[in-house]
């Protein structure tokens, strides 16, 4: 426990105490069936291809930290129920067909800003997810342990067969959902890494990766992993990112430039997305196709007084708009938008209608989702931008 407090671990990575049994885990993970499979994967840039066409439009969203306990029938349809219905509502607003994406089946390790908290007086190592460590509030449920990566994986399979089941049950009116996740875990994703028959490596714990803003480095070993599948990659960028080193990424991660390949992430907040622009014209002059979605969320955390988080949606459309008026006036793909929100009638958010208490805020498992109508404030919102242009 000591040394997992003290030492700085490397690119968000846990530090495993067993190594023993992380080797094993290892072994079981590879030899594991694939969770997706290449088919699909090559489907999914078909559908990418027609967003940059301008064709179509995503909606991408769900949970910060997805909960390998909610991986149940129950639970997986509502959020499924959600995503379609808030997909839905996105079409009839735009005209465009949704191209509907979870953060599903496989969210489950997260990047931390600090490796411990105080707890009842005791410092204990932070939650990093349900794929490393338990929520609860105690030394001992905070070791990590890498049985859980297994855990993972199954709670992942058994929310891939409820998404297959519920797209047969609907095949009529329901699109295909798309899952994606932040490729963070290297234990867990490189073991995910599979070839195909003609020899072309892909990463079959999800459609579509990401790597989160903590890992965008052009020497990560997240970003190596990106640059090695052949799925549809995503970075998510803020302001810290410079002209030049978007221009690598966009050299590192899709030098053939295939549309659908490579897709950035805005999460700058709205107080910063203004920079987005001189990002936009430095992507533009290496005629690199990219998509461009806008994640409203994670630029615009605050610290309430007792050290909650605190997101308010009128920063968030403050957002949207910045990023819709700079993409599209210089005639660059707004791709969708990439939200936290789930279909729970939760008070997580700040707006108009939903004041969340401290109590309320102090219960948020790791960041304050949307729900159902504040999601639709934005659909909207998004729409009269549409309309303005
Ligand atoms: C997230 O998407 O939950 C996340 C941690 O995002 P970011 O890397 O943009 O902070
Ligand atoms: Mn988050």
């Amino acid at each position: 426990m000591k040394t997992e407090l003290r030492n700085k671990t490397k690119w968000q990575q846990p530090l495993w105490q067993d190594k023993l049994i992380l080797s094993q885990v290892k072994k079981e993970l590879i030899n594991l069936p694939e969770l997706i499979n290449f088919e699909e994967i090559k489907d999914l840039y078909q559908k990418l291809e027609d967003v940059y066409a301008g064709k179509a439009v995503i909606f991408q969203a769900g949970d910060c930290a997805e909960r390998i306990s909610e991986a149940n029938p129950l639970h997986v349809r509502k959020k499924l129920s959600f995503l379609k219905q808030m997909s839905f509502e996105l079409s009839a607003l735009t005209g465009l067909p949704t191209l509907t994406v979870g953060r599903i089946a496989g969210q489950y390790a997260k990047p931390r800003s600090q490796h411990s908290e105080i707890h009842n007086n005791i410092e204990i190592p932070v939650w990093r997810g349900d794929s490393i460590n338990q929520l609860e509030a105690t030394p001992e449920a905070r070791c990590n342990d890498p049985k859980r990566m297994l855990l993972s994986y199954h709670a992942a399979a058994e929310t891939l067969r409820e998404i297959k089941s519920y797209q047969l049950n609907y095949s009529e009116v329901v699109q295909s959902i798309w899952t994606s996740h932040e490729a963070l875990l290297l234990d867990y994703e490189t073991s995910q890494i599979r070839i195909n028959s003609q020899g072309s490596k892909y990463l079959a714990s999800t459609h579509w990766p990401w790597i989160g803003i903590r890992t965008l480095a052009p020497d990560s070993p997240q970003t190596a992993i990106l640059e090695r599948i052949a799925n549809p990659v995503a970075c998510k960028i803020d302001a810290s990112v410079t002209p030049s080193f978007i221009a690598a990424l966009c050299r590192q991660l899709n030098p053939q430039r295939i549309p659908g390949r490579l897709t950035f992430i805005a999460r700058f907040g709205h107080m910063h997305i203004h920079q987005l622009g001189s990002l936009i014209d430095a992507v533009e002059a290496t005629a690199t196709p990219v998509l461009w979605m806008c994640d409203p969320m994670h630029g615009n955390t605050y610290k309430t007084l007792t050290g909650n988080k605190r997101r308010d949606l009128s920063h968030m459309m403050a957002e949207v708009s910045g990023f819709y008026k700079q993409v599209r006036s210089r005639n660059a793909c707004a791709a969708g938008l990439h939200l936290e929100a789930t279909p729970h009638p939760v008070v997580e958010c700040f707006c108009a209608n939903y004041h969340p208490t401290e109590h309320q805020l102090n219960q948020i498992v790791c960041d304050p989702r949307l729900n159902v109508v504040q999601t639709q404030i934005l659909l909207t919102h998004w729409k009269e931008l549409q309309d303005d242009f």
